[in-house]
């Protein structure tokens, strides 16, 4: 049969580069988890994914309420389920105002960590329950997680601090709506909320491999300069950033070569290593890449694990 796959925001860039890469082996079935559901059908039309290779399915990552709603949908729907994508994001590096989900938690963070936090959660019971060979979870990672890069030193640095912001609930009435208790920086969410995603994918593969079997793996597909994830930067930004990828850095990558790289994080055989942080080289080829020392601390994993289990209702 055909493999089933649930992927978080292929309504654009990574995620429906990954939908198609997928529907082109012939051999998956991809659950678009998207918050727009006629934004998502027109993309896949658009990208030439056959009707029969895809289903639109709604979900908000922003309320807890729509993530729940979205697990008994696609429970309802019948089908097995063989691999989870957690790929949407949020970034909001020119905000001057934290903005905030439904329950109240910072947009980045609650979107990108907490909301997938709970899907993931959830969902790991019809992983384990799916009789599909090789069972995969992947959390997209970034390039903030490895400090041995340029792009992973550009101020401001992710750092998740003691968490005393997390604590609070992600809002300034109670703290603070960053995670280490400091003032409101949207480009600095959006790289906790990525290491966050990290030190999840290493808890769950801690926590859950051995005992079934699923493989756990993040990656960071290279810089994909033109996806809608920079649309809420200033213009000059979005001119200059993809030649600068381009010929500067040179980690500049296609929406389509990215898409075939998390393709293969999905469906690859001999990329079923667990608790993984893949990444490419020049040429192409994946390899197991280190994570900076805060994306890999297994003590803050565990921390960022139990009040990540609190905010979402689980503990
Ligand atoms: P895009 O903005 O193109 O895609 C993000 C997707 O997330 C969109 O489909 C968007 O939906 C969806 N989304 C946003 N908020 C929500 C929500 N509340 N509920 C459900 N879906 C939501 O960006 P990319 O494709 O670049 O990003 C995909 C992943 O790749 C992210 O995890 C990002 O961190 C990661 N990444 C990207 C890099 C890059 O250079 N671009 C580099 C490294 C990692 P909608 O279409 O409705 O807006």
């Amino acid at each position: 049969r055909k493999c089933i796959v649930v992927i978080t925001g292929a309504s654009s860039g990574l995620g429906l580069a990954t939908a198609k890469a997928l529907s082109e082996t012939g051999q998956c079935h991809v659950i678009m988890a998207c918050r727009n559901f006629l934004k998502a059908e027109r993309a896949a039309k658009t990208a030439g994914i056959p009707k029969e290779n895809y289903t639109v399915m709604h979900l908000d990552l922003a309320s807890l309420e729509s993530v729940r709603q979205f697990v008994d949908t696609f429970r309802r729907s019948g089908m097995p389920l063989d691999v989870l994508v957690c790929n949407a994001a949020v970034y909001l590096p020119t905000a001057k105002e934290p903005t905030y989900t439904a329950e109240g938690f910072e947009l980045s963070v609650g979107t990108n960590h907490l909301g997938h936090f709970l899907l993931a959660r959830l969902l790991l019971d019809d992983l384990k329950k799916s009789d599909y060979p090789t069972k995969r979870l992947i959390i997209v990672g970034s390039i903030t997680g490895n400090t041995n890069t340029l792009a992973g030193n550009v101020p401001p640095k992710a750092n998740l601090g003691d968490l005393r912001g997390l604590v609070g609930g992600l809002n300034d009435l109670n703290s603070s709506p960053m995670i280490d208790g400091g003032e409101f920086d949207g480009a600095k969410a959006y790289k906790d909320s990525k290491v966050c995603n990290m030190l999840t994918m290493q808890e769950l593969h801690r926590r859950y491999h051995e005992e079934t079997g699923i493989t756990f793996a993040s990656l960071y597909p290279g810089c994909i300069a033109e996806t809608g994830l920079f649309r809420n930067h200033v213009p000059l930004f979005r001119t200059l950033f993809p030649p600068f990828q381009k010929y500067i850095t040179k980690g500049y990558v296609s929406e389509e070569e990215a898409g075939k790289r998390l393709a293969q994080v999905v469906s690859d055989p001999s990329l079923t290593k667990s608790g993984v942080y893949w990444s490419w080289n020049k040429n192409s080829s994946s390899f197991e890449n280190q994570l900076s020392e805060e994306a890999s601390n297994a003590e803050k994993a565990l921390k960022l694990w139990e009040i990540s289990e609190k905010l979402v209702g689980l503990a």
